[in-house]
């Protein structure tokens, strides 16, 4: 390790090379490149806010960074801007996004994964979210306590750090060290599944406009499909590994996912465990208290929404996309600050119910409001106190 520049005057001998060695959590080491003396400087704490990028945004903004983006490819001015406000916040340590698996999802899918996992680590700090799956585990579990204590449906809190892993709070490394997954190991079972998304949601869109749905008749359906939705899906996945097994394929045993199975076996043990007469796994899925789960809940009325729209004859876009993007926004709405989202997401979430029974903390941003999002970044920006600030541009060449 060397140190980094602005070189200051040296406490001990007064050379102008007093450098940056490193910055870990809240102190930055500082060394001397003549003399060798070093101390720790305090940085101050730090409160910053957690803003979830849809795909569409992380790779707009990581063509901004690296001068890849087409000439003349639309909105260029709006991911200019959105690109330097957003960097400017991150260096002022008053914002991180961070990367989630349903990102990788549909990296792996769409473009090459070593370059879409340095776009992820563009702004996340050093973070990331929870996986989506651990976050419906994590509320299940709560829910599944209270079943099993005889309790209403619990009201959960919705501490942004219960699904980051990783430090929120500290100050940015300068030295960047990447997290070595490599993704596209997964990829050919991510691309079956994606076309069984497909699929699925073209049928279910058929008996949309087959059965004249209406919101409400959809939502009830969503809704109330907490347990039957779980054992089809749980049915799948044991069909998939038993073919698997069954082929002489080694890729598709490789592709297997157990995350189902492990899910129903652990709560099948707690069922066990605790004993209570009439209460199993089985009645727990079917517990109408289910319907008040948060990720649960949000999926069903953004899905009755997007039903509605097909039965009425707007014809939405229906891509294996959306119900990735449902699940970002059922799952991550409530903890965040804020979400960037797709235009038609965003339109569905302010269609009247939607609006007034669904409780979440995101602000919700889109190309439906750009002008808003880069205000909303420069406010974050703004934010930072003035010595923050010094330290940001000693730091990390913020602007002052
Ligand atoms: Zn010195």
């Amino acid at each position: 390790m060397f140190e980094l520049p602005p070189y200051r005057k040296c406490p001990k001998c007064k050379a102008e090379a007093f450098g940056t060695l490193s910055v870990g959590g809240t102190v930055a080491e500082k060394r001397c490149a003549e003399c060798r003396y070093s101390h720790g400087e305090i940085l101050p704490d730090l409160d910053k806010r957690v803003v979830y990028l849809d795909q569409f945004a992380v790779s707009e903004l990581y063509k901004i960074k690296t001068r890849t983006r087409r000439a003349g490819a639309p909105s260029e001015q709006f991911w200019q801007d959105c690109y330097a406000f957003a960097n400017r916040a991150y260096l002022r340590q008053q914002v991180i996004f961070p990367f989630s698996n349903l990102h990788s999802d549909e990296t792996i899918v769409f473009h090459s994964p070593e370059e879409l996992r340095l776009a992820h680590e563009m702004f996340s700090g050093v973070t990331r979210f929870e996986n989506s799956d651990s976050i419906a585990r994590l509320q299940e579990w709560i829910f599944a306590e209270a079943y099993l204590h005889g309790e209403e449906p619990p009201s959960l809190s919705f501490n942004v750090d219960d699904v980051l892993s990783g430090d929120r709070n500290v100050w940015l490394p300068i030295y960047h060290i990447g997290v070595n997954s490599d993704f596209s190991m997964f990829a050919p079972g991510l691309r079956k599944s994606k076309a069984t998304a497909e699929d699925s949601l073209k049928q279910l869109a058929e008996g949309w406009v087959k059965n004249r749905a209406t919101f409400d008749q959809i939502l009830k359906h969503e809704l109330t499909s907490y347990g039957p939705a779980m054992r089809y899906a749980l049915q799948e996945e044991v069909k998939r590994s038993y073919t698997a097994f069954a082929s002489d394929d080694p890729s598709s045993v490789l592709d297997m996912s157990f995350g189902l199975q492990n899910r129903y076996k652990e709560l099948a043990a707690l069922f066990a465990k605790r004993a209570v007469p009439g209460k199993d796994v089985s009645t727990f899925l079917d517990w109408k208290g289910n319907e008040q789960q948060p990720a649960h809940k949000i999926f069903a009325y953004l899905m009755a929404a997007l039903g509605w729209r097909v039965s009425s004859g707007q014809s939405p876009k229906l891509s294996a996309g959306i119900l990735n993007d449902f699940t970002a926004i059922a799952t991550y709405a409530p903890y965040v600050d804020a979400m960037f989202v797709d235009r038609q997401c965003a339109s569905l979430l302010r269609q009247g119910r939607l609006r007034s029974k669904l409780n979440y903390r995101a602000h919700i941003f889109s190309m439906n409001n750009p002008n808003e999002f880069l205000h909303y970044l420069t406010a974050l920006g703004d934010a930072a106190s003035n010595e923050i600030r010094m330290f940001a541009h000693e730091l990390y060449d913020a602007e002052l």
